[in-house]
């Protein structure tokens, strides 16, 4: 029988990785004589839900096995290698045929978890309504990303390829050769991407969390891939695993032509013209307002979005943009901009003498201006155009604050990119 396994939430802000604890079940699966079909799949959910660790990562995969088995090897996978201490963690799994009615429906549903927060009775109704087998420790939260993992319809996809490190080392520093990450950008970009930032310098692959995962290397193109891994220098690799996701592709993003009203916890693209001047606030954040279709609309480019700020800096009241973010507190956290259309500006200026080509003086007020040395007179201020400091086009977070889900511009197929790398 072929079925999807779905699991997530098994891991804390302290440890663990449900990508990790997906590995190990399909090495234990496979020594049991089941098959594990094509990659697993690492699926990014809504980016803005509360409940997540970090990334809100969820996983299937598609196995060719005895479903009563497998459900056996998850359920002690999951008691044994689960943070059930931790009171955040609340682990699902389910087991979904691949010939199933359900699989008709869940492609709707996760399209709903990656853009939208849904309850835990949502996905426990799924589950009751299509008798899906399913296991939940404690609140079963994970039911909904586990379904979600399943359902997802990758109209779009990339590729990770993540290595984890030796067991007695978690927790421990990671090492590894810094230029080495850098050499595996130089040699694989743009198949590969968001390795590391060079403009901040910093290796983006490897995270800093205390979790199994020493490096990922995301991309486009499966050997562009495996070339960066064996170019990246590193402290003894336990093992790796190749993961078809939704990464870098905007899934989370709700088009304009789809919103009926702007909600927090939602992830948008709308038109908008700036409404007010950009301004700083203590911490080095930016702020601007446009208006949009759904009213006026603050957004935000906070300090890790670094080089961007700038950009956004440069912005003048009248612009029109294409803002790409996730509403939180009814401000919008800028991933991308699009500035579609700049804005004229003009200065008022004193006029210039037109014998000596020199700028004229005020000649008292209300009284115009005039030419000290050839006393010629001009009655107003000549309006001149300002020189904008800013290009048309897209713009982007640098990868050292990219969310997973967002499309780098090396992805686009659009005209006037100005990659940040
Ligand atoms: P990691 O990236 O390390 O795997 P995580 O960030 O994925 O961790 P989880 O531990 O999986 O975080 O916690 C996220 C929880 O939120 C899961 O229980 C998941 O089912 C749930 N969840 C995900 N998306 C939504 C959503 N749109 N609405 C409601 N709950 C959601």
């Amino acid at each position: 029988m072929r079925f999807w396994i779905g699991i997530d939430d098994t891991d804390s802000a302290k440890g663990m990785c449900t990508t990790y604890l997906s590995v190990i079940l399909m090495e234990e699966l496979e020594k049991s004589g089941m098959r594990v079909e094509g990659f697993p799949r690492l699926i990014r959910l809504n980016p803005t839900v509360p409940f997540k660790t970090r990334g809100n990562g969820a996983i299937s995969f598609l196995v060719n096995g005895d479903l009563e088995e497998a459900y056996e090897i998850t359920k002690s996978c999951m008691e044994e290698y689960s943070m059930l201490d931790d009171e955040k963690t609340n682990p699902g799994a389910v087991f979904v045929e691949a010939a199933s009615r359900a699989m008709d429906y869940l492609p709707k549903f996760a399209d709903k978890v990656i853009k939208s927060v849904v309850s835990i009775d949502e996905a426990l109704f799924i589950i009751g309504k299509y008798f899906i087998p399913h296991i939940k420790f404690k609140l079963g939260r994970g039911l909904i990303g586990a379904l979600a993992a399943v359902g997802a319809e990758l109209n779009d996809s990339t590729l990770e390829l993540l290595s984890y490190r030796e067991p007695e080392r978690f927790g421990s520093k990671r090492e590894y050769d810094r230029d080495s990450f850098f050499r595996a950008d130089m040699e694989t970009y743009p198949l590969t991407w968001d390795t590391v930032d060079w403009h901040n310098d910093v290796v983006v692959a490897v995270p800093s969390s205390p979790d199994p995962v020493l490096y990922g290397i995301r991309g486009d193109d499966l050997n562009a891939i495996k070339k960066a891994s064996e170019i990246v220098i590193t402290e003894r690799v336990d093992k790796k695993q190749f993961f078809v996701t939704n990464q870098g592709t905007d899934m989370h993003i709700i088009d304009e032509r789809d919103v009926k009203a702007v909600e927090n916890f939602h992830s948008y693209r709308l038109r908008g013209v700036v409404a007010e001047k950009p301004y700083d606030i203590e911490g080095g954040h930016v702020f601007f307002h446009v208006e949009t279709r759904f009213g006026k609309l603050k957004c935000a480019a906070f300090e890790p979005t670094k080089q961007f700020r700038d950009v956004v800096r440069k912005l003048e009241v009248g612009d029109v943009v294409d803002v790409y973010g996730s509403v939180k507190k009814d401000t919008l956290n800028l991933e991308k901009i699009n500035v579609v259309k700049l804005a004229e500006i003009y200065r008022l200026e004193n006029p210039l003498c037109p014998v000596c080509g020199r700028r004229m003086e005020s000649a008292g007020r209300g009284q115009g201006y005039r030419c000290r040395k050839c006393k010629t007179k001009a009655e107003d201020r000549i309006r001149v155009r300002v020189e904008r400091d800013l290009e048309e086009g897209y713009y982007e977070v640098p990868p050292c604050a990219r969310r997973h889900l967002s499309k780098p511009l090396v992805r686009m197929d659009v005209d006037k990119k100005h990659v940040f790398r």
